[in-house]
C-alpha cells in the first residue's frame, strides 16, 4: 500500500512551493543515490531508491531545507554501498555529508540489543542530535518510512521495530513537538504490537464516522454563525479534527474509560490571528455551550515543555454530548503540527529562534543528565519519563515558568535552576510558605529555594530517593563521586557487604576480586576501591546486578539453588502495618523517603497538605531542621505518632497484575509494594500471548484493608489493567 515514489513527483512538490529549493543539487544528489543503489531491492522487492526518495519527500512534506533533503537521499549511501563520505563531501558540500554521517551512525546503533550497548546507542543518538538537530528529524522520517513499510518485513523484525519505535522514536517526535509524525509513528506502532485492539478501534471510528462528521459539522455551523458578527481580523478556521487511534485506545485501556466516555473524542480547533482573539474566542465558546468544570487548560500563559501553546476547553454540545476545543493562533498552529521543524518550514516571518534553543537545551540535558549512568533502563527511562507529556509548570519568585515532570519535588526544581543551587538547597519555600524537601510541586505554585552559605555544603544521599528527574539525581550522584571517594568507597563496600549477606554470598576476601573481575570490566573500574566507590554514589546499582552474582556465587561455589531458594523466604510474624496517630485517625499515612522510619524507630508525623501524614523518624534531619527553625507555624503541622502494638498475624497471599507491556512497569509495581512496606516473597513477569504483560507475586499482607489499598494503589500505576488477588 506504499506509494511508488519518484523524482518527478518530488520535483512538482518542490517547483509548486513557495520555498527557495536547489532543485538541481536536489536532483544530483538523487541521481546520485540512485546510481550507488543500483541493483538493490526493498523487502517489498521494489529498487530500493523508493526508501530515499520517499524519506526526501516527507521531509519537503515538512518543509526542511536542501542541505536536509539531499541528506535524506542519501542518507543510506554509505552505509548500504562502496560510496564513501568523503565522495558526499566533494560533491555534496561539509553539511550534507555531517547530515549522512550522522545518519550513518545511528543507523549503526540498534536501540534494543545487548544491555551495555544499549546506554551507548542512546547516548551516540542524542550526541548526533545535539550536534545537529536535522539529523533526527532525517531519522525520524527514515524510520516512518521504513514502519509505513513494515509489513514487508519478517513477523518477529516487525514487532521489535515497531517496539523500539513506541519507546524512542515516537516519544522524541513528541518532544520535538512534531506532532503528525508523532501520531503516525504510534498508530503504526500500534497496529503491530496489538493489532487486535487496534483493528477494534477502527472498527468502533468506522460505525460511529456518519454521527461523528453530522456532530462536528453542526457544531462548526453554530461557532462560524456566532463568530460572523464579532470583530474578527480574520474569519476564524474552525476545523474538525479526529483523534488518532492509539490515542484513543491509551484512554480508553488505561484510564478504564469506554468509547463515550472519552470527552475529546469530538474536537474542533479554531484558528484566530492573534492572542487577544484567543480568549475572545473563548469567550464565546463558553458562552455558547456550557463548559465542563476543571476542562479548562491555558497552555497558550503556560507552553508545555515541548513549546506547544493553545487553549483548550471542554463542552456540553447538543443532547448534552461533550466534545473538545482547542484555540490557538496560526504560529501556535505551525509550532504543534510541525513542531521544530517549523523553524525551517517558517523560516521568515516567524520569530522562534529563541523556542528552538529551549528545545536543544532540552537536548543537551538529556545527554549531560545520562553521563554518569551506564544503565541501559534509566537512560531509556530518562527518554520516556522526562518525554512524557505530564508536566507542571512551577514559578521562580522572579516570574520565570520552570517545566518539570509531574511529581517533582523541590529538590529537582533547585538542581533545575543551577546544580549549585541544588547542591547549596537547605529549605524551600511554596508560596511563601515553608515545605518539606519532598514537597511535591504543582503548576502554578511559586517556589523559592533557600541556599546555605557555607562553602563545601553538598547534598544529602537521602535527596536521591525525593529527587524524580534524572538530571538531579545524576547531579547529586556527580557530587557524590567528585567530592567524597573515601566516604564512597566506605559505604560502597559496606552495602556489598550486607548484600552478600542477605543473599547469603561468602567469597574469601581474597577471591573476590576475581570474583568480581566481568564487573569491575564493565563498570570501567580498574581496581576494588573504584569498584566500592561507584556502589557508593550510585553509578552502580546492586539490585540490578546481586541476581547475577548470585547465579555465579551458586555455579561456582556449587550451592544448591533449592537451599538459597528456601533461605530467602524468611518467616514473617510481625508486619507492623499501621501506626497510632496521636488525635487523628482516618488519615492517609505515608513514610517519608528522606528516613524511611522503620518499626521500633521514634517517629513524628507531619500532616502534608492533602496528603495525608508523612511519618519521619525523630533524627531525620527534615524534623530537625524544622524544630531550630522554631516557627510555631510549621511546629504546628508536625504531631506525635506511635506504631501500633502489633501483633497481627501477617498472612501470605498471591496477587495478579495484568498490563500493558512497557519498561518499567515491574519496577513501578515494586516500588508501590515497597512503599506499603510490603515484603514480596516471590515475583515473576511474563509477556502474555496478546502482548501485554503479566506479572504475579507472592507477597505478605496485613489484612484485607491492607490489601484492597494495595490493589487501588497499583491500579493508578500508567498502563495497568488488572489486579487480582490469586492463590499462593
Ligand atoms: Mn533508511
Amino acid at each position: 500500500m506504499d506509494v511508488e515514489y519518484t523524482i518527478d513527483m518530488l520535483i512538482q512538490k518542490i517547483l509548486t512551493d513557495d520555498k527557495q529549493y536547489d532543485l538541481s543539487k536536489i536532483i544530483g544528489a538523487y541521481e546520485f543515490a540512485a546510481k550507488a543503489h543500483e541493483g538493490q531491492k526493498r523487502s517489498s522487492g521494489q529498487p530500493y531508491i523508493i526508501h530515499p526518495l520517499a524519506v526526501a519527500y516527507i521531509l519537503l512534506e515538512l518543509g526542511m531545507d536542501t542541505d536536509t533533503i539531499c541528506g535524506a537521499m542519501l542518507h543510506d549511501v554509505v552505509e548500504d554501498t562502496p560510496t564513501t563520505l568523503e565522495e558526499v563531501r566533494k560533491k555534496f558540500g561539509a553539511d550534507v555529508a555531517m547530515l549522512v554521517d550522522g545518519v550513518t551512525k545511528l543507523n549503526q546503533v540498534p536501540m534494543f540489543n545487548k544491555e551495555e550497548q544499549q546506554a551507548e546507542n542512546v547516548r551516540k543518538m542524542l550526541l548526533a542530535m545535539s550536534k545537529d538537530i536535522r539529523v533526527i528529524i532525517i531519522k525520524l522520517a527514515d524510520r516512518l518510512h521504513n514502519m509505513r513499510t513494515l509489513n514487508f518485513r519478517p513477523g518477529i523484525k516487525q514487532r521489535n521495530t515497531a517496539h523500539e519505535t513506541m519507546n524512542i522514536y515516537a516519544p522524541i517526535a513528541h518532544r520535538l513537538g512534531m506532532r503528525g509524525i508523532k501520531e503516525e509513528l504510534e498508530d503504526l506502532s500500534f497496529h503491530y504490537l496489538d493489532p487486535f485492539a487496534y483493528s477494534e478501534i477502527e472498527h468502533i471510528l468506522e460505525l460511529k464516522k456518519k454521527e461523528r462528521e453530522e456532530f462536528i459539522t453542526s457544531i462548526k455551523e453554530t461557532i462560524a454563525a456566532r463568530f460572523q458578527d464579532q470583530d474578527f481580523v480574520n474569519p476564524p478556521q474552525i476545523d474538525g479534527r479526529v483523534k488518532s487511534i492509539y490515542s484513543i485506545y491509551k484512554k480508553m485501556f488505561v484510564s478504564h474509560k469506554s468509547i463515550e466516555e472519552i470527552y475529546d473524542r469530538y474536537a474542533v480547533r479554531i484558528i484566530v490571528s492573534n492572542i487577544g482573539e484567543c480568549y475572545n474566542a473563548l469567550g464565546l465558546v463558553h458562552d455558547m455551550f456550557r463548559p465542563i468544570p476543571n476542562r479548562f487548560k491555558d497552555y497558550i500563559a503556560n507552553p508545555k515543555a515541548n513549546m506547544y501553546q493553545s487553549l483548550h476547553t471542554t463542552v456540553l454540545g447538543k443532547k448534552g454530548i461533550p466534545f473538545e476545543i482547542q484555540i490557538r493562533t496560526w504560529e501556535m498552529h505551525a509550532t504543534a503540527e510541525y513542531g521544530i521543524a517549523a523553524h525551517w518550514k517558517y523560516k521568515e516571518g516567524i520569530q522562534r529562534s529563541d523556542k528552538m534553543d529551549k528545545r536543544l537545551a532540552w537536548i543537551r540535558q538529556v545527554i549531560e543528565a545520562q553521563q554518569t549512568s551506564d544503565d541501559v533502563e534509566e537512560i531509556v527511562r530518562i527518554i520516556k519519563t522526562d518525554l512524557a507529556p505530564e508536566e507542571i509548570v512551577v514559578m521562580t519568585p522572579g516570574g520565570d515558568s520552570i517545566s518539570l515532570p509531574v511529581d517533582s519535588t523541590v529538590i529537582d526544581f533547585a538542581y533545575r535552576i543551577h546544580t549549585q543551587i541544588g547542591h547549596k538547597t537547605v529549605a524551600a519555600k511554596v508560596d511563601g510558605k515553608i515545605v518539606p524537601l519532598d514537597y511535591k510541586l504543582s503548576t502554578g505554585e511559586v517556589c523559592e529555594i533557600i541556599t546555605s552559605n557555607e562553602q563545601d555544603k553538598g547534598p544529602n544521599r537521602s535527596w536521591l530517593n525525593i529527587a524524580k528527574t534524572n538530571e538531579a539525581k545524576s547531579k547529586i550522584r556527580l557530587w557524590f563521586k567528585k567530592t567524597c571517594r573515601e566516604e564512597n568507597i566506605v559505604s560502597g563496600k559496606a552495602e556489598l557487604e550486607r548484600e552478600f549477606r542477605h543473599h547469603k554470598i561468602r567469597i574469601p576476601e581474597e577471591d573476590l576480586e576475581e570474583f568480581l573481575a566481568d564487573d569491575l570490566k564493565r563498570h570501567n573500574c580498574s581496581t576494588l576501591d573504584d569498584f566500592y566507590a561507584s556502589i557508593g554514589y550510585g553509578g552502580v546499582l546492586l539490585s540490578k546486578i546481586i541476581q547475577r552474582l548470585r547465579d555465579k556465587y551458586n555455579k561456582l561455589y556449587n550451592t544448591s539453588d533449592e537451599e538459597t531458594e528456601t533461605s530467602l523466604i524468611k518467616p514473617v510474624h510481625k508486619i507492623t502495618s499501621g501506626i497510632v496517630l496521636d488525635k487523628i485517625d482516618d488519615l492517609t499515612v505515608k513514610f517519608a523517603q528522606c528516613c524511611s522510619p522503620l518499626p521500633g524507630d521514634e517517629i513524628v508525623g507531619f500532616v502534608t497538605r492533602g496528603h495525608g501524614i508523612s511519618v519521619h523518624t525523630v533524627n531525620c534531619t527534615n524534623y530537625q531542621a524544622a524544630l531550630k527553625r522554631n516557627d510555631p507555624e510549621e511546629l504546628a503541622r508536625w504531631m506525635e505518632v506511635q506504631w501500633t502494638d502489633s501483633k497481627q498475624t501477617a498472612m501470605q497471599t498471591g496477587i495478579e497484575v495484568v498490563a500493558l507491556d512497557r519498561i518499567g512497569l515491574v519496577l513501578d509495581i515494586c516500588t508501590v509494594l515497597t512503599e506499603q512496606r510490603i515484603p514480596i516473597i516471590h515475583s515473576s513477569s511474563r509477556i502474555l500471548k496478546n502482548g501485554n504483560a503479566l506479572f504475579e507475586a507472592t507477597i505478605t499482607i496485613a489484612g484485607t484493608d491492607q490489601f484492597k489499598s494495595v490493589v487501588e494503589k497499583i491500579k493508578r500505576i500508567k498502563g495497568v489493567m488488572s489486579v487480582e488477588r490469586a492463590r499462593v
